[in-house]
């Protein structure tokens, strides 16, 4: 499965596999589809505006493209030179630095949404992700780090509350903090690149980084669907319309991971035991907020397969479809609801899965500085 990926815009599918067209290549109709391809965040993203005549679509898409790739650059999570890479090297010194208000603002958000996920979402475990050799362009080689090195990370609990933002001027009580922002750094820059296409006058339009999918407006006459890919197989487990403005979002631990002697670590760190989650497959957020359904996709994915359905009424989730390591396919009514078929049926039975009500929303505390993290 290594290379392939987990999720099918609707458009795309054509060029990857003939027998599972969604939308038909050409419209009829209309002015045609203007699509471009950027390599950002490790993933390739296809932007697809329709109904509007080329110049617009293109200048609208350059812009995202410069956007995509300043926000790449940025929010980068080893790379020297970008502005999360400066916070990172400030905190481990004990300093403060200044940051943009973009980044200040996805800091803040990242803060909030750790703590509605009960801390199973927390971008402070870079310390982690990279000691798993997850900080680098390409797979992780050899053996996994010794338990020593992991529980030291672990005792050293980094929490996005250790984060002390004044302003624009950050810092942290904890120098265990590292900030990765890949668990949720897709979501919020597709929502601003979705804002900057509509900034720019393009009402429908699908931006699609390797599965994870922003929509506006509609494909033409009918809305954009998306496929979400069965992770055992070469095919696809069902499809979403996806109506103007909604997001679909999947994690899955089966697309960056390490392999050692037969045995598979993925690119998702439980953050109460500093190893990467194992039974869960692949995890599937519609909603409509990108950063958060990322933030979520990868907290549902901590969180397994009896803790999910907490995490997601605390942090406002409706719609999930989740696929264990045994092959369950688990959803909340409200994605059952809008999942569709590829073919005659679903790949298997779906249990249903009702939320607790919100009420029971999860929290770091009121206002306390270093709450229990569970
Ligand atoms: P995603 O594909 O959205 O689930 O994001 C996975 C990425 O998020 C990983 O490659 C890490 O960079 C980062 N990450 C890993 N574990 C966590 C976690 N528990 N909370 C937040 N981010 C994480
Ligand atoms: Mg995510």
């Amino acid at each position: 499965m290594n290379g392939m990926r987990r999720l099918w815009a609707g458009f795309g599918l054509a060029a990857l596999c003939g027998a599972l067209v969604l939308i038909a290549a050409h419209q009829v109709e209309g002015p045609p589809a203007y699509r471009e391809t950027l390599y950002v965040f490790g993933t390739l993203v296809e932007i697809e505006i329709r109904g509007e005549d080329r110049d617009t679509a293109r200048t609208a898409s350059a812009a995202v493209g410069r956007l995509l790739q300043e926000l790449h650059s940025d929010w980068h999570a080893w790379r020297p030179g970008g502005a999360l890479h400066a916070v990172n090297t400030a905190i481990a010194q004990g300093r403060t630095v200044q940051v943009d208000e973009r980044l200040a603002e996805l800091l803040q958000e990242g803060r909030r949404l750790s703590c509605a996920s009960g801390g199973h979402f927390n971008p402070a475990i870079g310390g982690l992700v990279g000691l798993w050799g997850f900080h680098a362009d390409t797979p992780p080689q050899g053996a996994p780090p010794g338990p020593d090195a992991i529980a030291a990370l672990v005792a050293a609990d980094p929490r996005m509350t250790d984060l002390r933002l004044e302003g624009h001027r950050i810092g942290s009580v904890n120098p265990a903090v590292r900030l990765d922002l890949g668990g949720y750094a897709k979501g919020a820059a597709l929502d601003l690149a979705a804002a900057e296409l509509r900034a720019h006058g393009i009402a429908d339009a699908v931006l699609n980084a390797g599965g994870d999918v922003n929509v506006l407006g509609t494909h033409s006459q009918r809305p954009w669907r998306v496929a979400i890919r069965d992770p055992f197989a070469w095919g696809v487990v069902g499809a979403i319309a996806l109506r103007p403005g909604e997001v679909l979002y999947t994690s899955g631990n089966y697309e960056r991971y390490l392999d050692h002697d037969s045995e598979r670590f993925a690119h998702i760190i439980d953050p109460r035991t500093g190893y990467p989650v194992r039974e869960i497959v692949s995890v599937s957020v519609l909603d409509s907020s990108g950063i958060r359904a990322d933030a979520a996709a990868t907290a549902l994915s901590v969180a397994g397969r009896t803790g999910w359905p907490d995490v997601a009424a605390s942090m406002g989730i409706t719609a999930v479809l989740m696929i264990t390591d045994t092959g369950r396919l688990m959803a909340t009514p409200a994605m059952l609801a809008r999942l569709e078929p590829a073919g005659d049926s679903l790949p298997g039975p779906v249990e249903l899965i009702k939320l607790p009500a919100r009420g029971t929303a999860l929290s770091c505390g009121n206002g306390r500085d270093n709450p229990p993290r569970y």
